[in-house]
């Protein structure tokens, strides 16, 4: 049996058959000489390899066309037709001929040339098509060189995923029933592959830095995501007390959901709102079954992120309208898109940069691209009219980026006025707080909206400069530091000094400890990952607010995490349980 221990990313027990997807690098291509007489054969598998392509292409198309519409699968009909385009099999006919080499490096050639020529060229809509050459070229390799590129959409059986770095696109594609438990060398508790797999509910442990590298598929895999610790090839006894503690913590969770229907008030009678975050429209269900009072934070980027092309306005719409339907006048709120950093989307064309985090992130982007923020703003604008929706602004830095916000959104109205959409007139707008420079002047920020979300998750990333997805430095990212908690209570403070309600969206808000100081702090509302929000809200039940008040006064006057953490568990930890 082998110990591993690493970041507790996303709660519950998993005991399954470990399936390593380490194989994530680009393949050396081979390159040797053939003699005259082997050309032909040569030929040959290519054009094995090419029908290969084609069919694994036309699934894919398929598949797009199906779950997401005709638009999206038009995507593969331009990898098809590029594999019958008889002037690029002429052209690798013709290199192969001329040159003797194995057909593989022919291949790899021609890419080369293509990507050469399409990047020399003005047009950036046909600079961007390099990625598709890429796709369709490796696609043909993979089958020349035995090298099937295995899509996490495929996997057949239930399985512990086992990998480097799983993306967040990755977890959007993959076959999410089979997979019982993700373990994984990088990320830490607030990266987004964490958030997903606490929205899918898959029990995960992130940051092991290198260590899954030994964990071979086959192996059996014990994976315990509120502790962090991953137990390979477990003895028997070891299993038995996972089985045992797992059969505890089913009974647990069946004692949570009885406090889904309650409200979240203290002892002494103040009530606040626990509301849950969402990636993609069909968490509404987990949403309503953990008793939240609504959405208070809905990803809106993870639409963007599935496969095909950045989704259109109608269908947006329709996925903006499906999640407020299904919350039937509970309230939703709507962050506009909040892509880069690690949220990359393939088909926005977000160029590489050397300080991502710090660069072209969210509302900057959608400021630059004033059609896809229009597309996106009409289309919750007309959801609106179907319920309680809010829209929220990320990355807030400034009244100035604000203002441009606020403009952008006054010109959606108009041309949904122009076309006769309906759309609530004065529909909430609030800003995250996740940028310090906002909340050291959210007196200022707060003449402007309706509402504060704090959003610790990149407060603290930007705070303390620690980076939330690298698991070298995931200790450094604390929610007790004591500048975190400065700033938190300023926001808390000037939202109310304007008497505009605050909320808090990021991780901090689902810690029970952290929802005490919160709640003492005088936060309005919590949202946070749906499997939290019974815990938060029995946390919240078990306490009155005048105690709460006296924790956080107390709790500000510390002078480190550990302080804080030690105060905390002295004074709640007989009556708070802290996770599972
Ligand atoms: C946050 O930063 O706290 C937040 C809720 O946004 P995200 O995790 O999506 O960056
Ligand atoms: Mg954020």
């Amino acid at each position: 049996m082998r110990n591993l221990q690493g970041i507790p990313a996303s709660p519950g027990i998993a005991i399954g058959s470990a399936f390593a997807f380490l194989d994530d690098e680009e393949p050396t291509i081979p390159r040797y000489t053939v003699t005259e007489l082997e050309l032909d054969g040569e030929w040959d598998r290519f054009v094995v390899a090419v029908g290969k392509a084609k069919d694994d292409v036309t699934v894919l198309r398929d598949r797009a066309t199906r779950e997401m519409g005709s638009e999206h699968g038009a995507i593969f009909d331009a990898h098809l037709l590029m594999l019958d385009d008889p002037e690029v099999l002429d052209a690798i006919d013709l290199s192969l001929r001329d040159s003797f080499l194995n057909i593989e490096w022919i291949v790899h050639q021609y890419e080369q040339t293509i990507v050469k020529r399409l990047e020399g060229l003005d047009d950036p809509i046909l600079q961007e098509r390099t990625v598709d050459v890429h796709d369709i070229i490796k696609r043909v390799l993979n089958h020349l060189m035995f090298r099937e590129r295995f899509s996490l959409a495929d996997l057949g059986s239930d399985v512990v995923l086992v990998a480097h770095n799983l993306l967040p696109s990755d977890m959007i594609a993959m076959n999410r029933a089979r997979v019982k438990a993700i373990v994984m060398d990088a990320g830490g508790k607030t990266s987004h592959t964490a958030i997903l797999a606490r929205a899918f509910e898959i029990p995960a442990v992130l940051g092991l830095g290198g260590a899954v590298r030994g964990i071979k598929s086959g192996a059996i895999v014990v994976v315990d995501g509120n502790t962090g610790d991953v137990r390979v090839d477990p003895d028997a006894q070891t299993l038995e007390r996972y089985e045992r503690v797992r059969a505890k913590m089913a009974e647990r969770d069946e004692d949570l959901t009885a406090i889904a229907s309650l409200p979240a008030r203290t002892l002494d009678g103040r009530d606040v709102l626990i509301k849950a975050n969402i990636e993609v429209p069909e968490e509404t269900d987990s949403v309503l079954r953990h008793g939240a009072a609504g959405v208070g934070l809905f990803r809106s980027e993870f639409l963007f992120l599935q496969p095909g092309r950045a989704p259109s306005e109608d269908s947006q719409y329709a996925a903006y309208r499906r999640v407020i339907e299904a919350m039937a006048g509970r309230p939703v709120t709507i962050r506009t898109l909040d892509v880069g950093g690690d949220k990359v989307v393939p088909d926005l064309a977000i160029e590489e940069e050397k300080n991502p985090l710090l660069g072209w992130r969210a509302i900057r982007y959608c400021l630059s691209d004033p059609e896809l923020f229009q597309d996106q703003l009409r289309a919750i604008l007309r959801a609106s009219a179907h319920g309680d929706a809010r829209i929220m602004f990320p990355m807030i830095s400034g009244p100035v980026e604000l203002d441009s916000a606020i403009a952008a959104l006054e010109r959606a109205k108009a041309e949904c006025r122009k076309r006769n959409q309906a759309f609530r007139e004065d529909i909430p707008v609030g800003i995250m707080i996740e940028v310090p420079s906002a909340a050291l002047i959210a007196d200022i920020l707060a003449t402007k909206v309706d509402f504060f979300s704090i959003g610790t998750n990149d407060l603290i990333q930007y705070t303390i400069a620690v980076d939330r997805g690298n698991e070298r430095v995931a200790y450094l990212h604390e929610p007790f530091h004591p500048a975190v908690l400065r700033l938190v209570k300023k926001v808390i403070d000037d939202g109310h000094a304007a008497g505009i309600p605050v909320s808090m969206c990021g991780e901090m808000a689902s810690d029970p400890f952290a929802a005490i100081v919160l709640l003492g702090l005088g936060l309005d509302e919590f949202s946070m990952s749906a499997v939290s929000v019974p815990d938060v809200k029995r946390t919240i039940r078990s306490i009155s607010f005048e105690e709460a008040t006296a924790v956080a006064a107390e709790a500000l006057k510390l002078c480190s995490h550990q302080e804080t953490e030690a105060f905390l568990a002295s004074r709640l930890a007989d009556r708070v349980s802290r996770g599972a």
